[in-house]
């Protein structure tokens, strides 16, 4: 345990292990949700500082890897057109659709930018009135309400030549889909800190009641992940299924009202397709019908297009805590971060990708 401490909070990390390996008597099964927590347990080699007892699951928090690949290919159809600025966020130009990604479009000569922020695509399209801009609006709820506030910006300026292209998930759905799935294996969730912060956690209780399953907030840094492994195993070994704030810097209860506020103004539940898992009921956000005319898969008519996976690509079973990217055949020899089969080799965040890069092989 000796490289804890080369870490910030190193000797307060080795303290909460220690409780840990004193507090397990049993057998766990724990999934962290987002695909930044997956990062860093692999980075700081936290899985493997764990009791053996202690197996961590990954979930399907990373928003590139759940982006379904009919919508990377309906992407890559309005990019390819040719009065179209295609703006996204950068992770998004290495993800593979069924033929190429956006960096190929932008090497045919395709007008593809990176934005940081959704607000710079509405400026964008100001300063391009002869062309149509479009936002590849993807993620979670933690991009949603910034998403949100460029489709309200744009409606305010008048800007009629931007749309978005809407991927918009969330968590809640998604929980319910892996604890009712057959084979479930997961006994604890560690709830993503970001979502919540705008979220709040207040829609995890009902969760945790019905399947009688704790779930703690937790953060990113390491620290904050062993705080909230060992509250998630307190629970378990005594029976308890709380929702309980290991993230109480950043997250309260309620969450951030007014950026909810703003998603409700834009946004509504949808059914939504996530990659290598299928369509979780409810699972989306997609807008409202008075925003319809900013919705880019209307206004360039790339609805229809469906796509099929890789057969050989398992991510559904990893995103779902069923399988460890290496139970895959096509890990590390077909499916490498250089030439990815499926989402969660591509991007950062992917488990695949995370396992590769840190050795979990
Ligand atoms: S290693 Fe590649 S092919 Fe296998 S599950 Fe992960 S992304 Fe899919």
């Amino acid at each position: 345990m000796q490289f804890v401490n080369e870490f910030r909070d190193g000797e307060l990390v080795r303290v909460v292990l220690d409780q840990i390996h004193r507090t397990v008597t049993r057998p766990w099964v724990l999934m962290e949700i987002c695909g930044g927590q997956t990062h860093s347990i692999m980075r700081y080699g936290l899985d493997q500082l764990l009791p053996p007892e202690i197996e961590l699951v990954h979930g399907p928090g990373c928003p590139v890897c759940v982006t379904p690949l009919e919508q990377i290919d309906r992407a890559l159809e309005i990019a390819s057109q040719p009065d179209v600025i295609f703006t996204s966020f950068g992770d998004m130009l290495r993800v593979p659709g069924s033929q190429h990604d956006l960096y190929t479009i932008r090497a045919r000569g395709g007008k593809i930018q990176v934005v940081y922020a959704p607000l710079d695509a509405v400026r964008i399209a100001q300063q391009n009135p002869d062309k149509q801009v479009v936002f590849f609006a993807i993620g979670f709820e933690t991009t949603a309400p910034a998403n949100a506030m460029a489709i309200l910006q744009a409606r305010a300026l008048g800007v009629k030549n931007f749309s978005v292209l809407v991927s918009q998930v969330r968590v809640p759905p998604a929980m319910h889909a892996i604890l009712s799935a057959p084979g479930n294996r997961v006994q604890g969730f560690l709830a993503a800190g970001h979502v919540c912060t705008i979220m709040g956690y207040w829609e995890y209780e009902p969760i945790a009641a019905q399947y009688h399953i704790p779930i703690v907030v937790t953060g990113f840094e390491p620290l904050d992940l062993v705080l909230g492994i060992q509250r998630t195993v307190e629970q378990l070994e005594r029976g308890a299924c709380e929702v309980q704030n290991a993230y109480s810097r950043v997250v309260t209860r309620d969450g951030n009202r007014p950026a909810q506020s703003m998603i409700e103004r834009v946004f509504m539940p949808v059914d939504r397709n996530w990659r290598g898992i299928g369509m979780i009921p409810q699972s989306g956000w997609g807008l409202r019908p008075e925003y319809a005319d900013l919705d880019a898969e209307q206004r360039f008519d790339v609805a229809h297009i469906q796509t099929r996976e890789s057969e050989l690509c398992i991510a559904g079973q990893v995103l779902q805590g069923m399988k460890k990217p290496h139970d895959c055949p096509a890990f590390g020899t077909l499916c490498t971060p250089e030439n990815p089969l499926g989402a969660p080799m591509v991007s950062s965040e992917g488990a695949c990708a995370a396992f590769y890069r840190y050795g979990r092989r």
